[in-house]
């Protein structure tokens, strides 16, 4: 096995006990990026052959190899002169191009920002250096986060499923659960808005976790939805993610809504017995039900046979390891999670999007303009792709002082509804008294690329289980339960109430430790597998 398919709390190890440089980890890293993701994505670019279909996963928009090698040899200066290197020593990770780095081009997966250099990092980015983490790159995501297939980004070719090179990776970190999945670093830093991390990680095989709004800083995350976004860590293992979240969380002085909320030692809870606890599972995370615009009608249908299957059998485990299973418990504003998620991140993206104006700092029109007006439209018809672009008439629409009532302020109303719902079944002392809830991640595994991609709405749907967390600004954390007839990975999720990642982490890894031996958690991704033969 090659040091890039190693657990990071592996290559951590071997690295602070000096059985391997942090250099020599990050070469294997690179070597492996060079064997498997092909060309990194470029604005104008074209997509990729179907040769390339095939072979490569192109996860990076930019790999930057220099500022690792920087990196890893402090790493090792550190080890050498005898400090303390920190957890993640020389731990390889990725983070989506949404984060700023400072001194690299940070692009948001647009062209409006595909030459900014960022004059400052994200504390997230910041946290994973000072524990010690590496950075291999940036990968590629859906223009400014807007979509569940990274196929609306501006950087092509868009990224393909390790799993199988003619799917979609999932999205909006897409680049960084396929990177995850086929050992282009352990661990990779993503953002989930209405379910951009757990998405990915369940279309990927890899654990995605979302943390409670404000656990983690906002600060150096290029915005979409400024009360719904979260940062947070992909893994190809729980306790991968749980080193991941300790290294990130905590209250930022740079980021006003980042809580004042004690870290707790999530590995210390991760290994706590899931004996005695109780976890839910709800019928309305079984099925999809959207607004069918020829019949005027809402339409429900139940979500694919071997997902359910999936999601229960892992309920089964949790029984066996001594949880108690509580079905049928009621969400009765699940279904409000899209429509409710529609109006109110447009009307946040729409806002955000406002200061890309060709004048401060991005992309600006090359053509010759008569006033600062002509430079605005120019820069920004040109800048933007389809998605931003829909999503802020969109939101411009639904902020207009006359819809006001009948759109925003009910959507809000609904986020409060689902709020609490959520407060209820986690109440304490309710009737339901439950530590989490188990889902499915996803409607769907895996689709093809191309199938869905150009129908905004039906794309939309596939948050139709994530979004409601988002929502609530609770915590959720998706990991693989299995694999359907295809080939493709199936995730679960354990969703809690606020802060509770130390229990949906304790869940994860109790069901992946029990699950060990299972045939499916042998398999590989193709491209790695082939690598190893
Ligand atoms: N798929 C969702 C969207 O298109 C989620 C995006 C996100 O979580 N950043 O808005």
């Amino acid at each position: 096995m090659k040091t890039c398919d190693l657990p990071a709390y592996t290559i951590a190890d071997l690295i602070r006990t000096k059985q391997l440089s942090a250099l020599e980890v990050l070469e294997e890293t690179l070597e492996r990026v060079n064997q498997v993701d092909g060309r990194p994505g470029e604005v104008d670019a074209p997509e990729a052959s179907s040769e390339e279909d095939l072979s490569t996963i192109h996860a990076f928009t930019l790999v930057t190899e220099d500022y690792a090698r920087r990196q890893a040899q402090k790493i090792d200066q550190l080890i050498q002169d005898g400090n303390d290197p920190g957890p993640l020593a020389g731990v390889p990770y990725t983070a989506k191009d949404i984060f700023t780095v400072k001194g690299i081009r940070s692009t948001a997966g647009s062209k409006i920002l595909s030459n900014y250099v960022s004059p400052y990092s994200a504390t997230v980015v910041e946290r994973m250096e000072d524990a010690g983490a590496v950075m291999l790159g940036k990968v590629n995501l859906d223009e400014f986060t807007y979509g569940s297939s990274s196929e609306s980004s501006a950087f092509k070719p868009v990224p393909r499923n390790p799993w199988d090179t003619s799917r979609v990776v999932g999205g909006s970190s897409g680049g960084s659960a396929a990177a995850v999945a086929a050992g282009e670093g352990a661990i990779s830093l993503g953002t989930d808005t209405g379910g951009s991390i757990r998405h990915p990680a369940s279309f990927c095989g890899t654990v995605g976790l979302k943390p409670t709004y404000g656990r983690v800083s906002r600060y150096g995350l290029i915005a979409f939805g400024s009360s719904l976004d979260c940062p947070g860590p992909l893994a190809r293992n729980v306790t991968d993610a749980a080193l991941a979240l300790q290294a990130i969380a905590g209250q930022d002085p740079r980021d006003a809504t980042s809580a004042a909320v004690p870290v707790p030692d999530y590995l210390a809870e991760m290994e706590k017995e899931v004996r005695g606890m109780r976890i839910g599972l709800s019928e309305e995370f079984f099925r999809v039900t959207y607004f069918d615009a020829e019949s005027m009608e809402l339409v429900e249908n139940p979500i694919d046979d071997q997902i359910r299957e999936a999601v229960f059998s892992a309920a089964g485990f949790l029984a066996q390891l001594g949880a108690d299973i509580v079905t049928d418990v009621p969400l009765p504003h699940t279904k409000y999670g899209v429509p409710t998620y529609f109006v109110i991140s447009r009307v946040e993206a729409s806002s955000n999007l406002l200061r890309y104006d060709g004048v401060k700092y991005g992309y600006r029109t090359a053509e010759s303009i008569k006033d600062l007006l002509e430079l605005y439209r120019k820069t920004r018809g040109e800048g933007f792709g389809v998605e931003p672009k829909l999503r802020m008439l969109m939101g411009i629409y639904l902020s207009a002082a006359q819809f006001d009532k009948g759109y925003y302020q009910r959507a809000l109303k609904a986020r409060a509804l689902m709020r609490g719902d959520f407060e209820t079944i986690f109440d304490p002392k309710g009737k339901f008294r439950l530590d989490a809830l188990l889902t499915p991640t996803a409607p769907s595994t895996a689709f093809p690329i191309g199938s869905v991609y150009g129908d905004s709405v039906l794309m939309q749907y596939s948050d139709q289980l994530t979004a409601t967390t988002n929502h609530a600004g609770i915590p959720g954390l998706s990991f693989p339960v299995g694999f359907d007839r295809d080939g493709l990975p199936i995730g679960a999720q354990v969703l809690g109430p606020d802060y509770s990642e130390g229990s949906l982490l304790r869940i994860a890894r109790a069901y992946e430790k029990v699950t060990e031996q299972e045939a499916w958690r042998s398999l590989k991704p193709p491209l790695v597998a082939a690598l190893d033969s």
